[in-house]
C-alpha cells in the first residue's frame, strides 16, 4: 500500500467494506534474532473513507514463515501464498452494548462477566475470542436456566427446548451459534465481521428473552387488573 492509493477497507461508520483513501503510510520490518530471512512485516495506514470521510486506521501484518496454498483457477496449479492479516482500529467487529445488559448482572455476575468479556474481545477485533464467548456466555446462560453443566451442547439444546425454555426456531438459531462458537475454539476458525455480527444477534436475542423479558413480562401480568367475570347477556334485544 503506498500513500494516495485507493484501497478496500472496513469502515468503522459505514459498518462495511467501502472504497478509502491511505492518507499515511508507514512501513516497518522486523526481523528475528540472528535471522535475516525471517521477519514480519507491518504496514500502518490511516484510511480515509470515500463514503462518509471518517479517518480510521489499519495494519497489515505478514509473517515471513506463515506460507499458505491456494488453488489458482487460471494456472489451474496449487500456489503458494503468505496470508496478510489486517487490524483495524476501531474494530469494525465492535457492537454497542445493548442498554439492558447491565440488568443481567442481576441475573448471574458470571454471566454479566462472560458477556462483557465477550463485548471486550469484538472491541479488541479478536473474531476467534469473541465467538468461543458466544459459546461460553451461552453455556452459562443455559446452566442458570435449570441445564446440567456436564451434558453435550446438543443435549442442553434439546433440554432447553423440552422444558419450553426456548421454541424449535430459537434451537435451530442457538444450534448454528454453538456449532460456529465450537469451531472457533476447536479448530481456529475465524467468522467475518457479518458472521459474528449473527452469532451476537442470536445470543442477544436469547439473553434478553430469558432474563430481560421474562421477569418484565411477569411484573407486566402482576400489574394489570384482572379481567371482571362477564355476566350473561339479557336477552331482551330485538
Ligand atoms: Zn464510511
Amino acid at each position: 500500500m503506498e500513500e494516495g492509493v485507493t484501497v478496500r477497507g472496513e469502515c468503522p461508520s459505514c459498518g462495511g467494506e467501502r472504497n478509502a483513501r491511505a492518507e499515511k503510510v508507514f512501513k516497518h520490518r522486523q526481523f528475528a534474532d540472528g535471522d535475516e530471512d525471517i521477519f514480519v512485516d507491518d504496514t500502518h495506514a490511516i484510511l480515509r473513507c470515500l463514503g462518509c470521510d471518517t479517518a480510521y486506521f489499519r495494519t497489515d501484518s505478514w509473517f515471513s514463515e506463515d506460507v499458505d496454498t491456494r488453488y489458482n483457477h487460471i494456472t489451474q496449479e496449487t500456489e503458494q501464498f503468505c496470508p496478510v492479516k489486517h487490524t483495524y482500529h476501531p474494530s469494525p467487529i465492535r457492537r454497542d452494548r445493548p442498554d439492558w445488559s447491565e440488568r443481567i448482572r442481576a441475573t448471574d455476575r458470571d454471566l454479566q462477566r462472560l458477556l462483557n468479556n465477550t463485548y471486550d474481545a469484538l472491541d479488541a477485533d479478536l473474531a476467534v475470542l469473541a465467538a468461543i464467548g458466544t459459546r461460553t456466555v451461552f453455556d452459562r446462560a443455559s446452566e442458570l436456566l435449570g441445564v446440567e453443566p456436564a451434558r453435550t451442547f446438543a443435549e442442553k439444546l434439546n433440554e432447553l427446548r423440552a422444558t419450553g425454555k426456548i421454541g424449535d426456531v430459537e434451537r435451530e438459531h442457538l444450534s448454528a451459534l454453538v456449532d460456529a462458537g465450537s469451531a472457533a475454539a476447536h479448530r481456529g476458525w475465524e467468522p467475518s465481521a457479518e458472521e459474528l455480527d449473527t452469532m451476537v444477534t442470536i445470543l442477544e436475542g436469547f439473553l434478553h428473552r430469558s432474563f430481560v423479558l421474562a421477569p418484565q413480562a411477569g411484573a407486566l401480568r402482576g400489574s394489570v387488573p384482572p379481567r371482571p367475570n362477564r355476566r350473561p347477556a339479557v336477552g331482551n334485544q330485538g
